[in-house]
């Protein structure tokens, strides 16, 4: 199988759903290319300032903007800014944060990273796959110094529920809001309920930017904390002394490179300012979806009777009948070109994580595990996109 892109591809990589490898008839997820994305990095490239720098702070400023918080701070992907999160509210050896098995592993690592044990909790239920305030309660322990909040697929978790578990044990509450860019939960945006939100901007996400990410707090003392342990606990930038606003510096925490750079901030600004549209683009895709799979031959979609206006779309994920062979199902779909994925395998079920993971019951992780499959899911899929999955998923059921 060749991997060299032909040029025209190189050029235009992603609108023509022909990535390099593998051709896909509908991919789960597909990036748009265009002239502006392509004008805002040429500009940074020739610009000859390609490190951290204006244009970082300018979409700093603008996410914090849209988000309504304070302060806004860039870092180099969703996973780091989840290790500053963690850092910055005190979390460390001994500790333990409540986290959801049903996630992406990235939150598990971190706690580890920072000396502290994660404890996974449950999740509602097949209709809600966002995780059980009644089981986070029950996971808490006198060790338990945060919990790491997953708005699962965009759906904004139950927060009055977590910010009183958190307030009855004086926990610090993060948001992954990897998921969640522009969801609200009531008035507020899905990042800046908890102490510190985390969002991702990896290729296949909301607002996409290569690899990047970002933290929002309205916390003064958390945010110089998560400024300086993003670029070696130093005082200044490289961009102060350029600029002439700094000659020196000390160090005063012992932190990490996890700046983002100029090329991926000016791609950010373009997607930001597009991401309410395509959002909007996203829960229309939704809604067909539940429109022509929810309730038939016992397929459910999950958070089929939640707001949809109020959830960013991330993942529009399906439940298939107890005991239906889900390997079978997806392999069907593969065979035509639809592609699938699982969001998640539980991580208590992965090697690394199994006898930790041993330490509390899930039953209500377990029983979705293998029911869960993610169809495609991008703003501009079309009619007939959208139509192939649906057709495509009723022939598997009924096979
Ligand atoms: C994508 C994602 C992350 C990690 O973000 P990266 O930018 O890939 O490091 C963490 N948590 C969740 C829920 C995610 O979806």
């Amino acid at each position: 199988m060749t991997i060299t892109p032909r040029l025209d591809e190189r050029q235009r990589p992603a609108a023509g759903k022909n990535g390099p490898e593998m051709s896909w008839q509908v991919p789960l997820s597909d990036l748009l290319v265009d002239d502006e994305i392509e004008t805002v990095v040429r500009n940074v490239v020739r610009s000859g300032w390609w490190s951290m720098g204006a244009g970082v702070a300018a979409f700093e400023d603008e996410f914090a903007d849209f988000c309504g918080a304070k302060t806004a701070l860039a870092v180099t992907n969703g996973t780091a800014a989840l290790h500053l999160a963690l850092l910055a509210v005190g979390v460390g050896p001994e500790d333990e944060v409540i986290v959801p098995s049903l996630n992406f592993v990235a939150a598990a690592n971190v706690i580890g990273h920072t000396g502290a044990t994660p404890v996974f909790c449950d999740i509602r239920g097949g209709e809600d796959l966002n995780m059980d305030p009644e089981d986070v309660e029950a996971a808490v322990t006198p060790r338990t110094r945060a919990i790491i909040v997953l708005h699962y697929g965009g759906h904004p978790c139950d927060m009055e529920a977590i910010l009183e578990v958190a307030a009855r044990h004086d926990l610090a509450v993060v948001e992954d809001a990897a998921h969640a860019p522009g969801a609200r939960w009531r008035d507020q945006m899905c990042g800046t309920i908890g102490n510190v939100g985390c969002f991702s901007f990896f290729s296949n996400k909301n607002l996409p930017t290569g690899e990047g990410g970002m933290l929002v707090t309205d916390d003064g003392d958390l945010a110089d904390r998560i400024r300086r342990l993003r670029s070696h606990g130093m005082t200044t930038l490289t961009w102060d002394r350029h600029r002439g606003h700094a000659s020196s510096y000390d160090v005063v925490a012992q932190g990490f490179n996890y700046r983002l750079d100029e090329m991926r901030a000016a791609i950010g600004r373009v997607e930001l300012g597009r991401l309410r549209e395509r959002n909007a683009a996203r829960a229309r895709i939704v809604n067909r979806y539940r429109a022509e799979l929810h309730g038939v031959r016992g397929v459910q979609m999950a958070f089929a009777s939640a707001d949809g206006n109020s959830s960013a779309h991330h993942l529009a994920v399906l439940l298939l009948p107890e005991g239906h062979d889900r390997d079978a199902f997806r392999g069907f779909l593969t065979s035509r070109g639809i592609q699938t994925s699982v969001h998640y395998p539980p991580i208590h079920t992965f090697s690394y994580y199994r006898t930790l993971g041993a330490r509390r019951k899930l039953p209500a992780t377990d029983a979705v595990a293998d029911r869960i499959v993610t169809l495609p899911l991008y703003p501009h899929m079309t009619d007939r996109d959208i139509a192939a999955v649906t057709e495509c998923v009723l022939r598997a059921i009924t096979r």
